[in-house]
């Protein structure tokens, strides 16, 4: 067995598409030998080098390694953008199969989900390995390549996407594809199908608007359902399709913290209190603040552990405007709201991708009003409490009242237009308390 893996073969402005080179890859190994399955992988979402979605692509085959190594050094020597300075493409090819992995090209891609690496490392283990490689540009294309290999032994969560690709002759045109077909198919197989539409956007996210050969990209846990949403659509004709074994919609890219030691560049889950009402500011985006749950303990030169009155942490976090609804979720959130809120963190500031609400603020402390005439007291000086100046009633301190919340304990996400390739959508379930999905 062999894997092949490959990145960084498409441009920007020039179009392409890694996961096309893998099928064209794909293609010409089923003329000679079995390919058992191609893998898309999605790495960290904040590295800077990324064209979009920062996907990475593996092939499974029986193909001997060297001729595996011919025929994929040849798809991507004519298929890569290589016009485009920012593309750097990458190849790597193994002699063993997905179940002989070793654990540190594991542990490679693990880094490459969530961190950042640099060239050499994928270098060295290259070349401690004796996978064959190929490059063109700066090679950081084998950084994917090398993690794409890696990605069947660190993860162990898989979902599928099923991508149809467009005549050659219609790249770069705008796509006739039916959007009721689209809405009907997506609506069928929800939720074993998901991220198809956008329904209160009314958006086909499927469908994309870059200039490259896919069509569109069916998005779910159950193989047959993604085929059979493809199989719906009433499109354009469309000249091939293949099935994606795929990290999309997992979270793989977060990890555990607390505010004090995340870090940017990296992508987290961490639990906090809301201690600034959200914000609306320019552009629709919002933005409140949270600070760690924690005590505040430190220890004093005994080493004794004592409470200290220090600042605690606070991480600013934000919905951004192409959030759209999410963001009147997060208005309703109130100082004193406890949660878990995911995202990366972008010059000290979570950008989020979904929130769990644990603990909601309920009463909030209002100046009293007086019971004779319903006015609204004023204060009878410093610590002395209110009054009515009319009536001349009395009230020690503020008056507690309840707070009409309108949002729920539990789970709430940025919309399927907003989603990050990599983020778990709700309707996956698996979540650690009630869902408020969004489609
Ligand atoms: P598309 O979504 O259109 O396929 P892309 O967003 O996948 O494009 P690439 O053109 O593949 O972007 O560029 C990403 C580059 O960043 C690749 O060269 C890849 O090897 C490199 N890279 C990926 N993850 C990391 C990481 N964690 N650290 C450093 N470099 C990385």
């Amino acid at each position: 067995m062999t894997i092949v893996g490959l990145d960084d073969t498409d441009s920007r402005e020039r179009g392409m598409c890694t996961t096309y080179v893998a099928t064209r890859i794909a293609d010409r190994l089923r003329t000679e030998n079995e390919v058992s399955r191609l893998l898309l992988v999605r790495l960290n979402p904040a590295v800077e080098y990324k064209t979009r979605g920062n996907a990475a692509l593996a092939v499974h085959t029986d193909c001997d390694a060297d001729r595996a190594f011919e025929i994929a050094r040849g798809a991507l020597e004519s298929l890569s953008e290589t016009a485009d300075d920012r593309t750097n493409p990458g190849l790597v090819v193994t002699d063993h199969g997905p179940a002989s992995i070793p654990h540190p090209v594991g542990s490679f891609a693990r880094d490459a989900i969530r961190d950042h690496l640099e060239i050499d490392e994928a270098e060295s283990l290259i070349d401690a390995r004796g996978y064959r490689s190929w490059h063109a540009g700066n090679g950081r294309g084998r950084i994917g390549a090398l993690a794409a290999i890696g990605s069947w032994r660190a993860l162990e969560e898989w979902t599928d996407e099923y991508i149809s690709y467009r005549e050659p002759e219609r790249w770069g045109t705008s796509r006739e594809v039916d959007r009721e077909s689209v809405f009907a198919a997506a609506e069928e197989e929800y939720p074993d199908v998901w991220d198809t539409v956008d329904r209160v956007e009314g958006e086909a996210v499927c469908v994309p608007h870059t200039p490259g050969p896919i069509l569109h990209g069916i998005r779910g846990d159950d193989p047959e359902a993604v085929e059979r949403v493809a199989a719906a659509i009433d499109s354009e004709p469309v000249a091939s399709s293949q099935r994606f074994r795929t990290n999309q919609g997992t979270d793989a890219h977060l990890r555990e913290g607390t505010i004090s030691a995340a870090r940017d560049g990296w992508s987290y889950r961490l639990d906090g209190r809301v201690v600034s009402a959200p914000e609306t500011r320019r552009g629709g985006h919002v933005f409140f603040a949270i600070e760690s749950l924690e005590d505040h303990a430190d220890r004093d030169t005994d080493g004794d552990r004592r409470a200290v009155e220090s600042e605690p942490d606070r991480l600013e976090c934000a919905a951004f405007e192409p959030t759209k609804r999410f963001r009147d979720r997060v208005r309703e959130l109130r100082v004193g709201d406890r949660l878990t809120v995911c995202g990366e963190l972008a010059r000290g500031t979570l950008k989020l991708e979904k929130l769990a609400v644990r603990d909601l603020v309920e009463t909030e402390l209002v100046t009293p009003t007086c019971l004779e005439c319903g006015r609204t007291m004023e204060s009878a000086g410093s610590d002395q409490g209110y009054r009515c100046r009319d009536c001349g009633t009395t009230a020690p301190g503020k008056s507690e009242v309840p707070l009409e919340r309108d949002l729920e304990v539990g789970w709430y996400e940025v919309p399927p237009c907003a989603r990050r390739h990599i983020a778990k959508p709700l309707v996956r379930g698996g979540f650690d308390g009630p869902i408020h999905p969004e489609r």
